[in-house]
Parts: C-alpha cells; sequence; structure tokens
C-alpha cells in the first residue's frame, strides 16, 4: 500500500461475530466441559459440511418455518448451478450423514457435533447471522429413558459450567394424529378471535396454526393462553412415554415445569419437546431447545428409526457464564525469554525449546517493527505476558554460560533473581514451580 493513498477498511459482515482472543480461554472452558460430558455418557462426535443441498433443509424443516421462510442462507453454485445452503442447524446434516454412511446399521448411535450455524435474522443481543451450536442426537433409541438421559446430561453439563438459573421447560407434542384432531379445533379457536390474530398468526392460521402458541407478541397471550392445548388430545401411548420421561426426571432430581404452550421451530418433532430457559438474558432467553422427531429420518428416505437430540445456542450459554461474574483471563505464558546480543538470541531459542521440553508455555521475545529490543522494554512485555518467570540472557550471561531467573510474581518479586547455567535453566524452572507451592495451580497440571 502506498504511503499516501488511503485504503478504506472492509468491515465483517453484519451479524457476525470475530471471537477475539480475550474471549478463547472462556470458548475452551467451555469446549472442553461439553467434551468431557458428552464423552461421559458415551456420545461419539461427528463432524458434518457447513453447506448442504438446499433440499435437505427444505424437507426436513419443513416449508413454513422460520428458518426455511425467511433466514437461510442460500445460494446456487455458479460452478455447476446445485442449490446449496450454509447450514442453518445440524439436524438435518447429521442424520443425512447418519443415512448416507448406515450409521445405525449394526445398532443405536450417540451422537455429538459443534460448530457454526447461519441464519439470516435480524442481528441483536443473543442472536446473530452466524452463531455456534452444540448439540447432541441419540438415534435408534425408542423409549422415554433417551429423551430422559439427553436432559440428564444437559444438567450435569449447566452444573460443571457452574451455572444457575436455567430452568427446564418439557412438554409432549404427541403424533401427527393427535396434532390433528388438536390443530382442528385450535384453527376453530383462532377463527373465533380472528380480529386478536397478528400477520404472522393470520398467514399461519391454516398452514402451521401449532407455531401460533409460540408467539412472543404480548398483545395474544392472554388469547394463546386460552387456546385447546395439545396435552388434552394425546392417545394413551405418547402419555404413557411423556409420563415415562417425567418419572426417570423426578427420580434423580431433575426440576421441571410443563408448559402446555413449549412446541419447537421445527415441524419433524414428535413427543418430547424441552427447553432450558433462563431469565438472565433478556427476551433471548433460550439457550438450548431439544426433543424426539422420530418421523425425520423415514422422510429423509432412511429405514424408519426413532430419534432424539438438542441443541444448545453456544453464545447465550457463554453470556450466562460472563454474567456469573466469574474471571477467564488466562496467563500468556510459564516463561518470558529475553535477551539482548546475537549470540545470547541463539542462546535464548535452546534455552527455550528445553523449557517446553519440560512442559511450560514459553514465549521467546522476537523481533518488532517498534524500538522495543531494549531489556527495559522486553521486561514490560515479560510483565505484561502474566509469566511466573522472566529467564534472562546478556553478553554477560553468555560469556559465563548461565542464565538470569528471574521470579515475577508472588511475595519477594524485588530481588528474586538467581543465576543458573544454562543446562538447568529447565530443570530449575520446573523445581521452583512444583515446589513452591503444593501445586493447586490450576495451570501447573502439565508439569506432573
Ligand atoms: P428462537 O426462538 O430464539 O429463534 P429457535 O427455536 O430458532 O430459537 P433452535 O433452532 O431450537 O432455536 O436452536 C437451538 C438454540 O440455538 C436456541 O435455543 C438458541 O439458544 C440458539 N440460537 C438459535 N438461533 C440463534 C441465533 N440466531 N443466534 C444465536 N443463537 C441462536
Ligand atoms: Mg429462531
Amino acid at each position: 500500500m502506498s504511503e499516501n493513498k488511503k485504503t478504506e477498511k472492509i468491515a465483517g459482515v453484519k451479524g457476525m461475530n470475530d471471537i477475539l482472543p480475550a474471549d478463547a480461554p472462556l470458548w475452551e472452558l467451555f469446549e472442553n466441559t461439553v467434551q468431557s460430558v458428552l464423552k461421559s455418557y458415551g456420545f461419539q462426535q461427528i463432524r458434518t459440511p457447513i453447506v448442504e443441498p438446499t433440499a435437505l433443509f427444505a424437507r426436513g424443516l419443513g416449508a413454513v418455518t422460520d428458518i426455511v421462510e425467511k433466514e437461510m442462507y442460500s445460494f446456487v453454485d455458479s460452478m455447476n448451478g446445485d442449490q446449496l445452503t450454509l447450514r442453518p442447524e445440524s439436524t438435518a446434516g447429521v442424520v443425512r450423514a447418519a443415512i448416507e454412511h448406515n450409521l445405525t446399521y449394526e445398532g443405536p448411535k450417540r451422537l455429538w457435533y459443534a460448530g457454526p450455524m447461519f441464519r439470516h435474522e435480524k442481528p441483536q443481543r443473543g442472536r446473530y447471522r452466524q452463531f455456534h451450536q452444540v448439540g447432541a442426537e441419540a438415534l435408534g433409541f425408542t423409549g422415554p429413558d433417551i429423551d430422559a438421559e439427553l436432559i440428564m446430561l444437559c444438567q450435569r453439563l449447566w452444573d460443571d459450567l457452574g451455572l444457575q438459573n436455567i430452568r427446564l421447560e418439557l412438554n409432549s407434542i404427541g403424533n401427527a394424529e393427535e396434532r390433528n384432531r388438536h390443530r382442528t379445533d385450535l384453527i376453530a379457536y383462532f377463527e373465533q378471535h380472528k380480529e386478536l390474530l397478528d400477520a404472522d398468526a393470520q398467514r399461519r392460521l391454516h398452514s402451521n396454526p401449532l407455531r401460533i402458541l409460540d408467539t412472543k407478541n404480548p398483545a395474544m397471550q392472554e388469547m394463546v393462553n386460552a387456546a385447546p392445548k395439545l396435552l388434552d388430545y394425546l392417545g394413551e401411548e405418547s402419555l404413557a412415554h411423556f409420563e415415562g420421561v417425567q418419572k426417570i426426571l423426578r427420580h434423580n432430581s431433575i426440576p421441571f415445569t410443563i408448559n402446555p404452550r413449549l412446541v419447537r421451530g421445527m415441524d419433524y418433532y414428535n413427543r418430547t419437546v424441552f427447553e432450558w430457559v433462563t431469565d438472565q438474558l433478556g427476551a433471548q432467553g433460550t439457550v438450548c431447545g431439544g426433543g424426539r422427531y422420530d418421523p425425520l429420518i423415514e422422510m429423509f428416505g432412511g429405514k424408519p428409526t426413532p430419534a432424539c437430540g438438542f441443541a444448545i445456542g453456544v453464545e447465550r450459554l457463554l453470556e450466562l457464564m460472563k454474567a456469573s461474574g466469574e474471571q477467564f483471563a488466562q496467563k500468556l505464558c510459564d516463561v518470558y525469554v529475553v535477551h539482548q546480543g546475537a549470540a545470547a538470541q541463539m542462546q535464548a531459542f535452546v534455552v527455550a525449546e528445553r523449557l517446553r521440553d519440560a512442559g511450560l508455555d514459553v514465549v521467546l521475545h522476537c523481533a518488532t517493527a517498534s524500538a522495543g529490543g531494549s531489556f527495559k522494554a522486553q521486561m514490560k512485555r515479560a510483565d505484561a505476558s502474566g509469566a511466573d518467570f522472566a529467564v534472562i540472557i546478556g553478553e554477560d550471561e553468555v560469556a559465563k554460560g548461565v542464565a538470569t531467573v528471574k521470579t515475577m510474581r508472588g511475595e519477594n518479586v524485588e530481588n528474586n533473581q538467581t543465576v543458573v547455567v544454562f543446562e538447568q535453566v529447565a530443570n530449575y524452572v520446573v523445581d521452583q514451580i512444583t515446589c513452591g507451592d503444593d501445586c493447586d495451580h490450576p495451570d501447573h497440571h502439565h508439569h506432573h
């Protein structure tokens, strides 16, 4: 770029966020916890493409859902005319992959995934155009036991993350036949109250009246509250399944409330539906949604296979973790290596590698464009890095075959400086870290 020509900056896409290094420790803590909780229930990870054929979502989610109606990033691949869509959710892709690769051939499968999803919504707090979900899909299990297990897995995850104030709402939306009987009465009821229906509801009156129950329009709440309840239309089998889920949850002391108006955004759900909700995030308070979707696999051309799953909205959950007030900062390294002069730099590289061999995180000072190479400037960097030790190598040290190790934190930092021969630097630092305390230091686990 020439110096006198001003180049315009290009901003990122609206509603799609950069996840900056300052937030990395929080994301890593979340991802590690998720991974270990899912593993502790025998779930296996699956990674599917971010782009899928548009038809997969059009068929899978139902044509009259918010997602398919107005939120999909769909495009034609100009190279070959393929109709493609950035995935708005992952259940459809996971089910496609399971059918394509015969994953349930040998028996049921517990699967999980994590990654970015794309929905062209109006960006606002807790609602983005690229966001992340972690989800689980249990394929091939018929009973209420797996539904309850998925819910208990979520509860364990909240507990492990130290999150309180997330409550469970539960409902059953029965099967297609039960929903049809309810639907007839529901449409009749809404027609009696047509003057109260907003434009969205009018449009859905005959295409997807169940979704009207899900409205967030305050003017419609009272009318919707008094609408015929799907629960009253459930047959014996659906009721028994629903009872079965509740029994396991009660037995395991998982509190829940039954919300008869709870339906899911996607058309493919049946029987159990649930949401984990918090009051601490404003309007976007649902951090996880899930339920059973027995009809989907057959709809996609697979052998009829029952299925149940959930998806967690990662950004919303992380906001909740931040709201808990806990600090998730992390130091850059254990040791910062400072040096002056060409021979010292060569030694510094070697010492840094030996320290890493010993399991330590090490930042070696490297050249920058600004005049920041003085000892003083380097020590400032060392301090800012949060390192516990600085290893200092100058011309004097090189001549004597030693390095100066300076303690950066704790008591006695003022004159806590020791001269150590090169070969012993790594041993010395490790000793300092492991015997100085009883090693309850969260960052020292890798020294054992
Ligand atoms: P909502 O009613 O908030 O639009 P939804 O029913 O569309 O949610 P799901 O498709 O069930 O949501 O997705 C599961 C979870 O993913 C949601 O509960 C939420 O936490 C999160 N989520 C959904 N859409 C977004 C978005 N645009 N930005 C951030 N998180 C989202
Ligand atoms: Mg939505």
